[in-house]
């Protein structure tokens, strides 16, 4: 049976942690769906559309990941596509502590759906689409933090 990973987020913009995480996590399963939850109560910066091409953007070179997005329970989206696990990443512990109860609750909405966590690396940890999009609106240099294709597009050249 093959190992199908949904790695579920706002990816309000999609950053070079999220990236990397996926890039580690490629390995350990068949095909990771990196997926947008779509709520429509949270105002985000970037229009779902903008956010979907990125992510198409940003991973075509990988054949092993797909995009998708749901709106409704993660864990019924990851059923629906026949998907075993989710992915998340661990910064801090305070991701810890909100994953913790969350991963919990999957497993029993999802029926045995497991959340596999990576813990980000060094390099990554201190990089959130919070911080990216302050970075933003301030009119500061969020290039550090962007996948090179984001940036582009950001700033008109794509
Ligand atoms: P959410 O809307 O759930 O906060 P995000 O798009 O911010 O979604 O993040 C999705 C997932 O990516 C979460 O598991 C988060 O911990 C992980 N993540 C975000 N930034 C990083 C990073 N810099 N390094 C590792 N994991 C990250």
């Amino acid at each position: 049976m093959s190992k199908i990973a949904v790695f579920p987020g706002s990816f309000d913009p999609i950053t070079v942690g999220h990236v990397d995480l996926v890039e580690r996590a490629l390995p350990l399963f068949d095909k990771i769906i990196v997926a947008v939850g779509v709520n429509n109560q949270k105002k985000t910066l970037y229009s779902l559309e903008k956010r979907l091409h990125w992510l198409e953007e940003v991973f075509q070179k990988d054949p092993k990941v797909e995009v998708g997005h749901f709106t409704g329970l993660t864990a019924h989206y990851a059923h629906s596509i026949g998907a075993g696990y989710l992915l998340r990443g661990l910064r801090n512990a305070s991701d810890f502590d909100y994953e913790k109860t969350i991963s919990q609750l999957n497993h029993i909405v999802g029926e045995g759906l497991e959340t596999i966590f990576l813990i980000s690396q060094p390099a990554y940890s201190h990089i959130s689409s919070t911080i990216v999009r302050e970075i933003i609106k301030g009119g500061g240099n969020a290039e550090p933090f962007l996948p090179v294709e984001v940036f582009r597009s950001m700033n008109g050249n794509s």
